[in-house]
């Protein structure tokens, strides 16, 4: 078999200038050129994972198909390649202590002093080898911007890989910001040039140079960059602003970005087929209908924190030939008196997840609006939960209903703390109130049987399907026949039917509410069935 070779992406001089996407989008081209590839992403924060970290720190917690809570770039990677994504394809700093820190206490290092060099290194090596293991090409991107402190260790141990592993295994992709300085009318070069010299004190030469910008680089900017940087000038990559992220792979292909990696990795493969991209860029650019829909949420003032959802419902436009106009609301707005004001224009309503007790009255508000004015509805999780709540409230007449979460009090806890529940292994899980709150939930993807007479059925087309979970509560089962009896469905349960996974409303044209988040799945060349035909109601 031949070795695994290895591109590693840094950032320099600002963080969000679109490394995810760039290695999101090698990704994809060397896919298009019929290469196996493998992404990860190593974080230099000391959390263990961000599962416990607030959306406004971090962005979303996006979840993968074993139940890893991940850093939301691993969402692109899924969106753009076929890559395998796991637990091993996020690690941080605080993942690799852990481990190390375990391995110490059980004697492993054999009463050595156990260092960052090369014990913590030598860790972050292999859990970089153990995930691309059979792979042709490895795309690692490095968190944080260089010259933080904490990515330190992560940088040495890529630049021991190049060592390791031989010069033409291993390519250094470095993502720069080049600004354009309106006063000077100029592009500006020197911020790139420090970064690559931060980068080359460490002892890492970048063989490529992703300069992020909001005009094209002439020629004269290329050549500086080479100059100072060192890299040659066919190295030096313009990734201009886009109007959609999934023009990127189509833009740095054009600027030779896939050739110049197989070339010095010294591969060989045909040239890319890009058909497909270029079908959903044209789709995504000159749509033929328009929908508005209005996402009414906690965390609208970052919208990172609903990327995936996002996405899933340009994917719905996609499919639908559709421009989607989203519109975020923020929920501790919204009350009776104002939900019509906020609300009037809205052609379809989404509840996303959530935690917590904020805006979850504008919430239910939300729902109530959208079930009596017969506006599609899906409701994501909380949004779920919350469905069910405004349903026994305001039509079951349980007046007081609520979930667990938000009163422990309450007379009808029709959402509440299940403390058994079965795994998708087989293994019964425990989980109390005074559980940790890292790692403790229901995570990841579980099997859903449908009931053939539903909405949700007619979009997947098929009876079992698998969605990925990220929550504590649960749907409480002895409501069942009086939420059913009123008029609420059951359209989707575990296999041992003990956990309802999705409702709907009888007597509304498209009302649904899923325990899981389809939004993690959803691709822009396979939209996910739901958002599909939330999206397709929506535009009526
Ligand atoms: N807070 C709810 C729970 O833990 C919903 C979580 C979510 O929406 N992801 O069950």
């Amino acid at each position: 078999m031949k070795p695994t070779k290895f591109i590693f992406v840094t950032g320099g001089v600002v963080s969000s200038i679109g490394k995810g996407i760039t290695a999101s989008s090698i990704g994809a081209l060397l896919e298009a050129r019929g290469l196996k590839i493998g992404m990860q992403k190593l974080d230099p924060y000391i959390n263990v994972d961000p599962g416990t970290m607030n959306p406004y720190q971090h962005g979303e917690v996006y979840v993968t198909e074993d139940g890893a809570e991940t850093d939301l770039d691993l969402g692109h990677y899924e969106r753009f390649t076929t890559a395998k994504i796991s637990k091993k394809s996020n690690y941080t700093t605080g993942k690799i202590y852990e481990s190390v820190i375990n391995k110490e206490r059980k004697g492993e290092y054999l009463g050595g002093t156990v260092q960052v060099i090369p014990h913590i290194t030598n860790e972050i090596k292999s859990v970089i080898l153990d995930a691309m293991e059979g792979i042709d090409i490895g795309i690692v991107e490095i968190g944080g911007t260089v010259g933080d402190i904490e990515s330190l260790p992560f940088l040495e141990a890529i630049r021991q890989l190049q060592n390791d592993l031989g010069r033409e295994n291993v390519l250094f992709v470095h993502v720069t910001l080049v600004p354009y300085i309106k006063s000077a009318g100029e592009l500006k070069t020197k911020p790139t040039q420090h970064s690559v010299k931060e980068l080359r004190a460490i002892g890492i030469q970048p063989d490529i140079i992703v300069c992020r910008t909001d005009r094209d680089l002439p020629d004269e900017v290329k050549r500086k960059i080479s100059l100072f940087c060192n890299v040659e000038k066919s190295c030096v990559i313009t990734a201009k602003d886009v109007d959609t992220i999934y023009e990127v792979p189509l833009n740095l292909n054009k600027e030779g970005l896939d050739e110049k990696i197989i070339e010095k990795l010294n591969i060989w493969t045909g040239a890319p087929n890009l058909d497909k991209w270029e079908f959903i860029v044209s789709r995504i650019k000159n749509p033929m209908y328009e929908v508005n829909i209005y996402v009414v949420g906690k965390y609208v003032e970052l919208i990172e924190s609903y990327k995936s959802i996002n996405e899933a419902l340009i994917h719905g436009g996609i499919a639908n030939n559709c421009k989607v106009n989203i519109n975020y609301v923020e929920a501790e707005k919204i009350t009776p008196e104002t939900v019509d004001d906020f609300l009037k224009n809205a052609e379809g309503i989404l509840v996303p997840g959530g935690f917590g007790e904020r805006g979850i009255n504008g919430k239910i508000e939300a729902i109530k609006y959208a079930r009596e004015n017969k506006i599609p509805f899906l409701g994501i999780c909380l949004g779920m939960q919350l469905s069910v709540i405004e349903f026994a409230r305001n039509v079951a007449g349980l007046e007081d209903a609520n979930s667990t979460e938000f009163s422990k009090r309450t007379k009808h806890p029709v959402i509440y703390l299940m403390e058994q529940w079965i795994d998708e292994e087989g293994n019964i899980q425990y989980r109390t109130e005074e559980s940790a709150l890292g790692g403790t939930m229901r995570l990841g993807a579980y099997k859903c049987i449908l009931n053939e007479d539903s909405n949700t059925y007619k979009a997947y087309k098929k009876k079992e399907i698998y969605e990925r979970h990220r929550h504590r509560y649960e749907f409480n089962n002895d409501y069942r026949e009086v939420l059913q009896n009123a008029g609420l469905k059951i359209v989707g349960v575990s296999p041992d039917d003990q956990l309802v996974e999705i409702i709907e409303l009888d007597d509304h044209p498209w009302f649904v509410g899923c325990q899981f988040h389809p939004e993690f799945k959803s691709r822009p060349m396979e939209p996910h069935p739901l958002f599909k035909d939330f999206v397709k109601a929506a535009k009526g």
